[in-house]
């Protein structure tokens, strides 16, 4: 081995330390910020590493690569609204997988095109990084297209759709022992690239809308296995490393937010979940009476209060109310008030999307309570207050088997003494079914964008 080899390869585990490091400290919000930055340097050594590569041929397609790509990445990463966050990681995974798609093509051409001698261990290589990295990237502009609203939502069912799956399925097993059989003819590699944009199609358009952030974790976690397929591909030990963490901890992430909303995998998959499930099913018909309060009746209530929970949903990050939130929470706290965080695991769009707000609008970490921490806490809570959350509170999801919903953990805010929900209408959450909470005695709803209306209850609670 000669010594930029020597280099190269301690660079990569170097890189390879780091990025275990940062995924590691990525575990809790307070050392996040710092896990990024490891995962970051990481990065950079793993690309400088790469450009001592002896076997490079042009520097200036590299440049220009970066600098067109960085001013993309810089211009989306500014301009691109937080609640849009889930269909941008989308689009990037699919742009991961089909980049690994293309490296793994132009080795073919270099190491068992037609006119080179067949290389079995490629051959295989190959087709399965083709076979990831296509599906990848089609499923993940699906997926993109839905969240963005330019494919519809809505599960996407036709007759024999599992038959014909499954169909593709054993045709690009049957296309890969082909290839590894004749390594040298290029026909079965571009019909895997075929068949396999086709599946990644097929795969994710029977998902709704409401899972669709599963779906993306789980793409991710198939652009990673992609990477590492590219890895073996080109004999790059740092692609297989990385592409490994990514698709593990895509995984991981994707069985984590099954289990918080009490599903399994395959009912995801299957499209399970439709979210043109009827309300009127779910809520039984029954005529529900709904109190309404204003900011000064919901300053009252806080007045009288000694314990306050706040539960924030998806509505607290569209109406970036969460500055005004903390600002209730100071005000509060000087009147003696204890307040603490509820976070349910899939609040939100993607998962930790309230713990990035809230820490960014400073709220202590230790004020931050998961699902499991604080259910107990909140029959003995003065008052919950409910902040553009909706499904993630739906006493349904306890109590009605019919509901599509059933099953899911929720936080128990209808157990404490009273519950605000602050949102803009009696309209449904993500799942598109009617909550229950509403119409509960102790249940008041005090109607308005989340931010004007918390920022209205400060200015009340500060005159009282
Ligand atoms: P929901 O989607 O259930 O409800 C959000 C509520 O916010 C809506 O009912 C809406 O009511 C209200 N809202 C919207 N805009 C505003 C605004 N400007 N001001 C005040 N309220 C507003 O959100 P939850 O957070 O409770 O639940 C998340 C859902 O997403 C769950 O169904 C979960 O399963 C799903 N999901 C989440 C994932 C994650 O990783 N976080 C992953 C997969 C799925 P109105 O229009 O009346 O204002």
């Amino acid at each position: 081995m000669e010594i930029r080899e020597i280099i190269i390869s301690l660079f990569y585990l170097i890189a390879s330390f780091l990025f275990i490091f940062g995924i590691k400290r990525l575990s809790s919000p307070a050392t996040a910020r710092m896990g990024n930055i490891y995962s970051a340097i990481g990065m950079l050594i793993a690309v400088v590493a790469t450009l001592l590569n002896k076997n490079i041929v042009s520097f200036e397609y590299i440049l220009l690569g970066i600098v067109v790509g960085s001013a993309i990445g810089a211009y989306m990463a500014l301009k691109v609204a937080m609640t849009d966050m889930p269909q941008m990681v989308g689009l990037l995974n699919g742009f991961g997988g089909g980049a690994s798609a293309f490296v793994a093509l132009s080795e073919f051409y270099q190491k068992i095109g037609p006119d080179v001698a067949p290389d079995i261990k490629a051959a295989v290589a190959i087709s399965i990084s083709l076979l990831i990295g296509s599906v990848t990237f089609t499923g993940s502009l699906i997926a993109f297209g839905k969240l963005q609203g330019i494919v519809t939502g809505k599960v996407v069912k036709f007759p024999l759709q599992n038959q014909l799956n499954i169909l593709l399925i054993l045709a690009l097993i049957t296309l890969i022992v082909l290839a590894v059989i004749y390594p040298q003819e290029q026909i079965y590699y571009l019909t895997i690239i075929g068949i396999s944009l086709l599946v990644g199609v097929l795969l994710v358009l029977p998902i709704g809308g409401a899972d669709m952030p599963v779906a993306i974790s789980l793409l991710n976690s198939y652009s990673g296995m992609a990477a590492a397929a590219t890895g073996f591909v080109i004999d790059n030990n740092m692609l297989i490393i990385a592409g490994s963490l990514v698709g593990a901890s895509g995984i991981i992430l994707t069985n984590i937010m099954c289990k918080a909303m009490n599903r399994s995998l395959m009912n995801v998959l299957l499209g399970g979940w439709d979210n043109t499930a009827s309300s009127s099913a779910v809520s039984g018909g029954k005529d529900v009476v709904i109190k309404s309060v204003d900011s000064e009746e919901a300053a009252s209530i806080f007045d009288a209060a000694s314990s306050v929970i706040v539960v924030p949903g998806y509505g607290m990050a569209v109406a970036q109310a969460q500055h005004a939130v903390k600002e209730l929470m100071d005000v509060l706290e000087k009147r003696g008030i204890s307040v603490k965080f509820a976070v349910h695991p899939v609040a939100g769009r993607m998962p930790g999307h309230m713990n990035i707000l809230l820490a960014e609008s400073n709220v202590p970490y230790d004020k931050l309570y998961a699902l499991e921490d604080i259910n107990d806490d909140f029959k003995t809570t003065d008052v919950s207050l409910v902040i553009g959350a909706n499904d993630v509170v739906n006493p349904a999801a306890r109590s009605n088997p019919e509901s599509p919903i059933y099953g899911m953990p929720i936080l128990n805010v209808d157990y404490s003494r009273t519950v605000i929900v602050v949102k803009r209408s009696m309209a449904a959450g993500y799942a598109g079914i009617d909550n229950d909470l509403f119409g509960l005695d102790n249940t008041f709803m005090y109607f308005g964008d989340a931010k004007d209306a918390i920022t209205k209850l400060n200015n009340e609670l500060k005159n009282m």
